[in-house]
C-alpha cells in the first residue's frame, strides 16, 4: 500500500516538473488599440500594459508584445493594413518559433482588417484578431477573457489552414464571415448566415468546419512589395438618390467604385445613372446592403460591372483594391469575386 502511495506521489511530482519544463508555445501579440485597450475617459492603454493586466496568459504561452499602433479602429486605413501585413511577415521571418500572431484591435473595422489579412498573409501561422465591447475598467469587461481565448485558439493545431480568425465572446469566426451587428453588446458579432467555425469552452477549443473560399497561402494577392493600394470609394444608395452626387464619385481620382445597393443589387434611378457617365470605364462592383444572401447574376458582357455575390460593400472594396493590383479586366475581377 505504502509503495503504491509513494509511486503516485512520484508520478505526480514527475508530471508537475515535466509540465513546468515543457516549453510553452511562443505567441506574438500585436496591439493596435481599440476598446480592448481603453479605459473610460482616459487615453488608450499601451500594449505592454494591456497584456500585463492579464497574467493568466502566461499559463498558456510565452508571450511577446509588440505595440504596432494605438488607435481607435475607426481611424484604421489601407496604408496601416499594408504596413501591418509587412510587419507580421518580418516578425515571422525573424522568429520561426512564433506559433501564432494575435492582434488586439478595435471592433469598428475589425471585419475589414481581418478580411484584408485573410487575403494577404501568406503563411500557415494563424492570425487571430480579438477585441472587446467593454472598456477594461467597466464591470464585466470582456477583454481579458477574449484575449485568453484568442491565444488558446491561435495555439490550437486546428487553427492552421482556416485563414484569419476572430475571437469574440467565446465564438470563433472566419474573417470572411465576420459582421458587426450591435453597437454595444458583447455579442456584437452574432453568427451570420454561414455560422461560427468554432467555440471556446473552458476546457477545450473546438472547430467544426473550415472556410473553403481562397485565403492566406492559397491567395494570389501579394502586397509585400507595394507602397499603396488602389483608391476605391463606396457609394451608398438610398430612396431618392440625387444623380448629381455621382459627379463627385466619377470625377475623383479613384480607380473603382463599390455600390452598396438595395436587396438583390437593385438601385434607385438616381444611382442607376452611373452607367451613363463617361467615367464608368472604372470597374463598378455591385454589393447589397442587406446583411445576408447573395446577389444573383454575373458580370454583364462588355460592361465594367462586377457582382459582389454575398460580400458586403466594405469587404468588396478590399477585394476590388487587391484585384486591381493584378488586373483591370472586369471578367478576371469577377473571377476573383467568385473565388475569394
Ligand atoms: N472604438 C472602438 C474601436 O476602436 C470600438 C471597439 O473597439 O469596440 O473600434
Amino acid at each position: 500500500m505504502n509503495k503504491i502511495v509513494t509511486l503516485i506521489i512520484l508520478l505526480y511530482c514527475w508530471s508537475m516538473s515535466h509540465s513546468q519544463n515543457t516549453p510553452k508555445p511562443h505567441v506574438l501579440i500585436i496591439t493596435t488599440g481599440g476598446t480592448i485597450a481603453s479605459k473610460t475617459n482616459a487615453p488608450l492603454i499601451e500594449g505592454h500594459e494591456l497584456i500585463q493586466a492579464v497574467p493568466e496568459l502566461n499559463n498558456y504561452a510565452t508571450v511577446e508584445v509588440d505595440e504596432f499602433v494605438n488607435i481607435g479602429s475607426s481611424k484604421m486605413t489601407p496604408s496601416i493594413w499594408l504596413k501591418l501585413v509587412k510587419h507580421i511577415k518580418s516578425a515571422l521571418d525573424a522568429n520561426p518559433k512564433i506559433k501564432t500572431v494575435i492582434i488586439t484591435h478595435g471592433t469598428d473595422t475589425m471585419e475589414e482588417t481581418a478580411f484584408f489579412l485573410n487575403l494577404t498573409h501568406h503563411s500557415k501561422v494563424p492570425i487571430v484578431l480579438v477585441g472587446s465591447m467593454r472598456s477594461s475598467n467597466e464591470i464585466s469587461a470582456d477583454g481579458p477573457a477574449n484575449l485568453i481565448n484568442a491565444v488558446r485558439v491561435g495555439i490550437s493545431p486546428d487553427a492552421i489552414g482556416k485563414g484569419v480568425l476572430v475571437v469574440m465572446n467565446d465564438n470563433i469566426s472566419a474573417a470572411r464571415d465576420l459582421l458587426k451587428m450591435n453597437n454595444r453588446r458583447v455579442d456584437a458579432f452574432p453568427s451570420t448566415e454561414l455560422g461560427y467555425i468554432g467555440f471556446c469552452d473552458p476546457e477545450k477549443v473546438t472547430f467544426y468546419r473550415s472556410p473553403i473560399k481562397r485565403h492566406t497561402l492559397k491567395s494570389e494577392f501579394d502586397v509585400y512589395h507595394l507602397d499603396s493600394l488602389p483608391k476605391i470609394d463606396i457609394v451608398q444608395d438610398f430612396a431618392g438618390f440625387d444623380p448629381k452626387i455621382l459627379t463627385y464619385f466619377t470625377d475623383r481620382p479613384n480607380q473603382g467604385l463599390v455600390i452598396s445597393s438595395f436587396a438583390g443589387g437593385r438601385m434607385s434611378s438616381g444611382l442607376g445613372q452611373i452607367f451613363n457617365y463617361p467615367a464608368t470605364h472604372k470597374p463598378i462592383v455591385i454589393s447589397s446592403s442587406i446583411k445576408s444572401g447573395r446577389i444573383m447574376g454575373s458580370n454583364p458582357e462588355g460592361t465594367p460591372v462586377i457582382i459582389a455575390n454575398d460580400l458586403p460593400s466594405n469587404k468588396a472594396r478590399i477585394l476590388l483594391m487587391l484585384s486591381l493590383t493584378k488586373t483591370k479586366d472586369t471578367k478576371k475581377i469577377q473571377d476573383y469575386f467568385n473565388q475569394y
